[in-house]
């Protein structure tokens, strides 16, 4: 049995940081086995509605009542609707415990989030991997902008990134297809934003689209993005970037993929007698049945929470309080992004404008607060989207070519442009914020329920202040009218970006991995996704992630090619 269930390298989890160190695997010759817990989703052939039309939905794209009122947390998120429901995780289907409310959004199917995920992609600078050493929270980064660049190049060239090369040091420009562009209304807050501040730009967001596939990208199977704002049911064109149509079939195409869907990874097995990690154990979740598989290199990309659980879940006689865990860090410092603050404005200059079709992404405004010194009464500081629009005009009867003319006709009178901004705030880890094992709940298979002890504090709510003050001066200075703001208030979670609890740090002592995403105790064991995070920026962490990953496995082929992981 141990023979037939061993292999090169065993990843855990599906989803966008997982499929990258199961391509780099496969792709040198290393025979990977892919765990992932839920059902497998097939590039087109599992994507249900992608081609469907609003009419053709039995409610119309909307949740019906009964679905929302038994997932209170899940219909929370914006892209759960009709067309894309059958991608997230029910609440009812997998409860958790929160001590402190936390909204956690799931997809347990092979492509994880990576199918339902908004595809924003700005790299992190350097003000961001120094971040903790400058302003002394955490602990210091193992790693530079320098270190992370390449990878991020190596990543995006395969991913297909839409971008322009904007030279701004605090959002480094990548490898970019062309760029779809700003709107007259994001050109116009632009300029008026570059002419009023030397440190203030907005850009065009980068995502990940093709908008020029390259010979990399059909190799992959891949399309020309077609900007029908549809891709959250997973797309026929492969237009966007997902696990599903990139990483994991272009893994399996080598051969070397064992891809094993229905498996939900119980804990990692480690021999105390060889002093190292040598397999994992999972369920089989159709069967109920025990199954154990082994290999020299272990990458836990269950997503960041999920990947607590599992080490966490994974004790021994040396490792009672979970894997790597001597210093009792594992679990703590757990930190996410702040989603709370929301300004909606509107302009009533360009009446004789209107955007026309689509776009997948908006504009950006990178972080200006506390980037070069210490300037306000919070630690760093907050990046945001800009987007605006016109609708609403007096005669709109009609639909197909004739609808689409009057929308389009000067004569007819659309209303103002509506604008809007949403915050995204760094949130400083604390050990108060922490993820721990629930002492009686367990799943349908006898693994213990995670428990959220997470919350804001006063740095988040002084930023959230701040946003409201700075957003609101600059647009009056664009000559925006009708400011409103909006707290939220909402849980922490909705934000999508969980990260840290096996955080990477030069000291074994204070962190649980070194600067490669190897755990310090348990070298033959690696963390790449969001549970890795020393800190966690303002930018949207998933090209991070992928590019972490494609570096530590690599690190971990050079490794296994000298035959140190044995
Ligand atoms: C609506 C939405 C919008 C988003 N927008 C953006 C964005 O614009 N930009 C951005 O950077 N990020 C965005 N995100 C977040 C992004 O999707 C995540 O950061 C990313 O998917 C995390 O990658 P991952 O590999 O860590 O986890 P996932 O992609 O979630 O993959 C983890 C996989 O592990 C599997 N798994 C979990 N536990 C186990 C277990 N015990 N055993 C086996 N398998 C397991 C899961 O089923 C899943 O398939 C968004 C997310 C959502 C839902």
């Amino acid at each position: 049995m141990q023979q037939t269930n061993t292999f090169d390298a065993i990843v855990i989890g599906s989803g966008m940081s997982g499929g990258w160190a199961a391509k780099e695997f496969c792709d040198k010759g290393f025979k990977t086995l892919l765990l992932e817990r839920g059902r497998d989703v097939k590039h087109l052939k599992d994507y249900p509605t992608t081609n469907m039309m609003p009419w053709e939905f039995k409610h119309r794209g909307e949740v019906p009542y009964e679905i929302k009122k038994d997932n209170p947390i899940v219909s929370k998120c914006y892209a759960f609707q009709e067309d894309a429901m059958h991608f997230f995780v029910k609440d009812t289907e997998h409860p958790y415990v929160q001590d402190k409310p936390f909204d956690w959004i799931r997809g347990y199917q092979v492509g994880g989030k990576s199918i339902m995920w908004a595809r924003q992609t700005q790299r992190w600078s350097d003000y961001d991997f120094q971040g903790p050493a400058r302003d002394g929270f955490a602990v210091d980064w193992p790693i530079r902008y320098k270190d992370i660049d390449p990878w991020y190049s190596y990543v995006e060239k395969f991913v297909g990134i839409s971008g322009n090369k904007d030279g701004i040091d605090t959002l480094p420009d990548g490898e970019f297809l062309p760029a779809w562009g700003l709107s007259c209304i994001e050109d116009h807050f632009k300029s008026a934003v570059e002419s009023n501040y030397k440190d203030r730009y907005v850009v065009y967001a980068r995502c990940a689209h093709l908008s020029e596939p390259q010979p990399i990208h059909l190799e992959q199977g891949r399309g020309q993005c077609q900007s029908r704002n549809l891709c959250q049911r997973g797309c026929p064109f492969g237009g966007y970037f997902n696990s599903n149509s990139s990483t994991v079939p272009w893994a399996l195409k080598t051969g070397n993929l064992t891809l094993r869907p229905f498996s939900v990874v119980h804990s990692i097995i480690y021999d105390e007698a060889k002093g190292k990690a040598t397999g994992v154990r999972i369920i089989d979740t159709n069967t109920k049945e025990a199954v154990e598989y082994f290999a020299p290199v272990i990458f836990v990309n269950a997503g960041a929470v999920n990947t607590n659980l599992i080490l966490l879940n994974s004790q021994s006689g040396r490792f009672p309080n979970g894997l790597g865990n001597d210093n009792g860090l594992l679990g703590k410092y757990f930190a996410f992004h702040n989603y709370r603050g929301h300004i909606s404005a509107q302009y009533d200059g360009m009446s004789d404008k209107n955007s026309t079709g689509g776009r997948p992404t908006s504009a950006y405004i990178p972080r200006f607060r506390n980037v070069k010194k210490q300037e306000t009464d919070f630690l760093r500081g907050y990046a945001a989207t800009f987007w605006g629009g016109r609708w609403g005009g007096p005669n709109t009867d009609g639909y197909g070519e004739e609808l689409k003319a009057k929308l389009m006709s000067k004569e007819e009178k659309l209303g103002p442009w509506f604008i809007g901004s949403q915050f995204m705030g760094e949130t400083i880890p604390k050990e108060s914020n922490f993820l721990a094992l629930d002492k009686d709940k367990k799943d349908d298979w006898g693994i213990p329920l995670i428990k959220f002890n997470v919350d804001y504090d006063d740095n988040d709510e002084k930023m959230v202040k701040d946003f409201f003050e700075q957003y609101t001066e600059m647009f009056t200075k664009a000559g925006f009218t009708n400011i409103k703001t909006d707290d939220s208030k909402q849980a922490p979670g909705l934000d999508i970006h969980e990260m840290r609890g096996v955080r990477m740090g030069n000291d074994p002592k204070t962190s649980l991995l070194n600067k490669w995403n190897q755990m310090h105790n348990v070298p033959n064991v690696f963390v790449s996704d969001g549970a890795c995070m020393t800190s966690t920026s303002t930018q949207n962490p998933s090209l991070t992630y992928m590019a972490i990953t494609a570096r530590a496995a690599n690190h971990a082929i050079d490794l296994l090619k000298k035959g140190e992981l044995k």
